[in-house]
């Protein structure tokens, strides 16, 4: 399965990397030789495994317990550990996760990009516990989190999600396995052939990259669906591990499937992607909200302030990491408004946000997964007509139904 994910990683590459927003106009087939398949989402990982912030905090152990490049696992609490992937090295994880270990039960966090990755982090945890696992929890439905679900299914793990992750998976991955391939990305290939500057075309191209990456991890998985779903409306839902307490809580942002695991006792908090460090958002979800997610990002900074995140992708991070993505944020928010109140229409500014110096190590995913539909949310927000170059739509709207 992973040879199969990196041939087509390799095949259809779509690595992202900034430092070609401003190269000369090149081939696809160059683009796809020189990129690495995921390589821009961590190229912030791979430099700082621990930011210098948490290098003297004891609840954070210095060294992982395990590194396979792909990903490592390292302590951040008393019975809490964080997997921090690093898919420049490997694709089986892709995201970040956990486990929380009490004395009767242990909750495993992500069911990672594919069935390896949350086996990966299984043998983990029976390095420091034999403690009987409770469950697991995808933070939200995105395949990155949810490709490996069929890991917890063939050990008859009881796996635990936001109500609607399970039919949100099955609307967006399970269509994708039905659909021909030619015809779903067809929409995406005429999007760059249409684009009207060289930019654009860059923009385009990495997201035609992208999502053919994605339809081919889908298509070479075998889905499995959350079983215990997790009504938004009961939460704050408290999870006794035994003498550890696990608090689950929703808020918006991201996904709109988007879970959290807080360890309140001590100011642990695993967040999926409601919070990246060293990422711009990444805000393509039909039911991603700008104002929702900025929301959500004021109450983790409200949150103590010596507060250990373990995020959905990068390095674990403290406050700052919190401070810098709401700084991203206002930056984008700062040029899109000066573009809206210029007239320049949603689908033209989408392209033309220009990342400031002192963000110049922030990574960019893709630019149509990130950038761009941040813009177009902000100024549907402020009321403008979409226009018809709706980029949120142009992500799986083909293929969904
Ligand atoms: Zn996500």
């Amino acid at each position: 399965m992973i040879d199969s994910i990196g041939k087509s990683c390799e095949a259809v590459d779509a690595g992202s990397e900034r430092s070609l927003v401003n190269s000369p106009p090149f081939s696809r087939r160059s683009f796809l030789a020189k990129t690495s398949c995921f390589g821009a989402f961590y190229a912030i990982a791979r430099m700082i495994p621990l930011p210098a912030e948490l290098a003297g905090d004891s609840r954070v152990s210095q060294t992982p317990i395990v590194d396979k490049g792909f990903a490592s696992v390292r302590r951040v609490g008393e019975g809490l550990y964080a997997t921090i992937s690093d898919p420049s090295k490997g694709f089986q994880t892709l995201c970040n996760g956990g486990f929380l270990v009490g004395k009767d039960g242990v909750l495993m966090i992500e069911g990672f990009g594919s069935a390896a990755g949350a086996a990966f982090q299984m043998d983990a945890l029976r390095m420091v516990s034999q403690v009987p696992v409770k469950g697991a929890l995808d933070t939200h439905y995105h395949f990155d989190h949810s490709m490996g679900n069929g890991f917890y299914a063939g050990n008859g793990t009881p796996l635990w999600a936001h109500a609607n992750t399970a039919k949100r998976i099955v609307e967006s991955y399970g269509a994708m396995q039905g659909a021909d391939k030619a015809v779903a990305l067809a929409p995406l290939e005429k999007a760059t052939k249409d684009s009207k500057t060289e930019l654009a075309r860059k923009h385009r191209d990495e997201n035609l990259g992208m999502v053919t990456n994605i339809f081919n991890i889908v298509n070479g998985t075998v889905l499995a669906l959350p079983n215990h779903p997790i009504d938004p409306a009961k939460l704050p839902m408290k999870m006794d591990l035994g003498g550890l307490t696990a608090v689950i809580e929703s808020y918006p942002g991201h996904s709109g499937t988007d879970i959290i695991v807080r360890v309140p006792e001590q100011n642990v908090v695993y967040t999926g992607d409601l919070l990246f460090s060293g990422l711009y958002p990444v805000c393509f979800d039909t039911q991603a909200t700008v104002s929702g997610w900025r929301q959500t990002l004021k109450t983790f900074a409200s949150w103590d302030k010596d507060t250990v995140f373990v995020p959905g992708h990068g390095p674990v991070c403290g406050q700052e990491g919190v401070a810098l993505f709401r700084a991203l944020f206002d930056d984008i928010e700062g040029q899109a408004q000066k573009m809206y109140k210029a007239g320049v229409p949603a689908a033209e500014a989408a392209d033309l946000y220009v990342v400031p110096e002192k963000y110049k190590n922030v990574s960019i995913f893709v630019w149509d997964f990130s950038i761009a539909p941040t813009i177009t949310k902000m100024y549907a927000e402020w009321g403008a007509k979409q226009g018809s170059g709706d980029v949120a739509s142009r992500q799986f709207g083909s293929v969904r139904r």
